[in-house]
């Protein structure tokens, strides 16, 4: 895609702190990192997808590997980690180039990422409900 950011820097047409690529994958750090001590890593297909649902299963497979490898390296780098992959706007993706987060975590370092309000469903009906519902769109 000639005006998605990630493929200029795939292109190497814009610059990135490139810290793996292979054939058909890239990892580079985020220009404006969750983590105050750095090291949030982006993960993505060097070809270009918008969704991980668009990806084809040999391009998502190797981001995964991808995935894998960086996770081993941001283990030992940080205490924790964790991994977000945004989809839509709605969900808060900005870059439409379907990419994996690894937000590295350290005691104290005040991200909320993992945190949200837990719902309940109304009774065994209403969250059988939603499984079929699912079910039937896969
Ligand atoms: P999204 O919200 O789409 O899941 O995440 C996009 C991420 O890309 C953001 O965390 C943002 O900081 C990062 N980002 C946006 N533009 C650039 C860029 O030009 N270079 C790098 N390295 N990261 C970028
Ligand atoms: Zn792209």
């Amino acid at each position: 895609m000639n005006d998605c950011i990630f493929c200029k820097i795939i292109k190497k047409e814009i610059p990135a702190s490139i810290v793996y690529e292979d054939s058909k994958t890239i990892a580079f750090l985020d220009i404006a990192p969750a983590s105050p001590k750095g090291g949030h890593t982006l993960v993505m297909s060097k070809n270009h997808y918008e969704l991980i649902s668009e990806i084809s299963d040999e391009d998502v497979k190797a981001v995964i590997l991808t995935v894998k490898k960086l996770s081993k390296a941001l283990l030992k780098f940080a205490e924790g980690l964790n991994i977000i992959q945004n989809n839509k706007r709605v969900a808060g993706q900005l870059v439409p180039h379907a990419h994996f987060h690894l937000i590295p975590r350290f005691v104290g370092d005040g991200i909320t990422v993992e945190k949200w309000s837990a719902h309940k469903y109304k009774d065994s009906k209403e969250i059988e409900e939603v499984a079929a519902k699912i079910k039937k769109l896969l």
